[in-house]
């Protein structure tokens, strides 16, 4: 049966303390028991339902995790204090020294550099491949391996990975296939393609408002329980814990992220159209130029079209730089970094989000200096957007 996220989301029902319509918010950081047995009980992991400290869990916390679980269709899921919260926490609860990390090489930056420079202090290594290369990825692979990870679609480059192969390539050699899916929620149901863990960056699509930084990680009873264990967890040692007042506000924003997406999928194929008809050197997932549409169209949940994402080459950061600060001018959107905001946001990656990767790497990656990256907004008549960008590309030379 087809998986329909959405509804997985729209069947959860809540009843607040007093019966209101919204969860009542947790304002506890920590938690009475009636007997010191059950407090005992829960340090130990044996008594289901009870909380002891908000750092390990509290209700809100886990409404939360429970509509992101029943989004991604994993039995559940822990949110984080940011998605780099719950990338470092996921990668460092399954990998320890000597361990190996096979990762594309675009990825986030952050993330990108965690894996670089932060990991190799404990001994984890990482091989950074070409995700869409399964052969590439396969020889990577070497006894120390312990997880392939990459994004669904690349920040900043918009490279799709396979998720179905990579899961069989990681069943193969008893590897955890981790995807950040920060770029796709809704589209792409990693769970469903074969992945062990999904992750989001809650800051983005999922909350929608610019307004706080959150993150999740979605997967087995198991492994999210590994990842709260007094003893060695790495959420509950590393403490990288969302409070309870943003679980909240996250969880009622999220509830609109059906409608969302459709909306920012459908504008951004039509700029995306477009721009490439003008001869922009355009990379759009819904574009049939983009070398992974068939594998995108292949994994999709139809309805939520390519995503809000696409990226334009105008040749130098110096156009790259008049044209966003123009568009910006005309509140055409903000030049910022981030995505998933009702309003465009636009950036070069080069010089800022993905900065942190080598130059050198960037040249090899095809990460290019005049590259511009769009969070596509929510504008209801993106033909006068569109209309009004085109103005600004022929003002700042990059059309004629
Ligand atoms: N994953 C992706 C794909 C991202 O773009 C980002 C942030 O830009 C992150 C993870 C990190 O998330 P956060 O900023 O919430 O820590």
């Amino acid at each position: 049966m087809e998986f329909k996220p959405a509804n997985n989301i729209q069947d959860l029902q809540y009843f607040g303390e007093f019966g209101g319509v919204n969860p009542s918010i947790s304002d506890s950081s920590t938690y009475t028991f009636l007997s010191a047995k059950t407090m005992f009980d829960t340090f130990e992991g044996n008594a289901d339902g009870c909380y002891l400290y908000s750092r390990h869990s509290s209700p809100s916390n886990l409404y939360l995790g429970e509509a992101l679980a029943a989004m991604e269709g994993t039995e559940t899921a822990n949110v984080s204090a940011s998605g780099m919260g719950a990338i470092t926490s996921t990668l460092l609860q399954i990998c320890g020294a000597g361990d190996h990390i096979v990762s594309s090489r675009t990825i986030y930056g952050g993330t990108y550099a965690f894996l670089k420079n932060f990991t190799p202090k404990i001994n984890i290594e990482t091989s950074f491949v070409d995700i869409t290369k399964l052969d590439i990825v396969e020889k990577a692979i070497n006894k120390n391996t312990k997880v392939i990870y990459c994004e669904s679609v690349s920040n900043p480059l918009l490279e799709v990975s396979d998720i179905k192969s990579l899961a069989a390539l990681a069943k193969k050699y008893g590897l955890k296939l981790v995807i950040d899916n920060t770029f796709s929620p809704l589209s792409i149901s990693p769970i469903t393609l074969g992945a062990d863990v999904v992750i989001h960056s809650l800051t983005k699509f999922i909350n929608g408002s610019s307004d706080t930084v959150g993150g999740v990680i979605c997967s087995s009873q198991e492994f999210i329980d590994s990842l709260r264990n007094v003893n060695d967890g790495a959420c509950m040692l590393l403490g990288a814990t969302m409070d309870s007042f943003r679980a909240s506000s996250i969880l009622k924003n999220m509830r609109t992220l059906h409608i969302r997406m459709k909306q920012h999928s459908k504008n951004a194929a039509f700029l995306a159209e477009k721009f490439e008809a003008d001869g922009l050197k355009t990379v759009y997932p819904g574009l049939t130029s983009h070398p992974s549409h068939e594998v995108y169209k292949m994994m999709m949940n139809k309805e939520y079209g390519f995503g809000g994402m696409l990226t334009i080459d105008v040749g130098s950061l110096t156009k790259a730089n008049a044209l966003m600060e123009l568009m910006q001018h005309e509140n055409l959107g903000y030049l910022a970094v981030s995505l998933g905001f009702y309003k465009t946001l636009f950036s070069a990656p080069g010089t800022s989000t993905s900065s942190e990767i080598p130059e050198k790497e960037q040249k090899e990656m095809g990460l290019t200096d005049g590259l511009i990256r769009f969070s596509i907004g929510l504008d209801n008549d993106i033909k006068r957007t569109y209309m009004l960008i085109k103005e600004c590309m022929i003002k700042t030379g990059v059309l004629k």
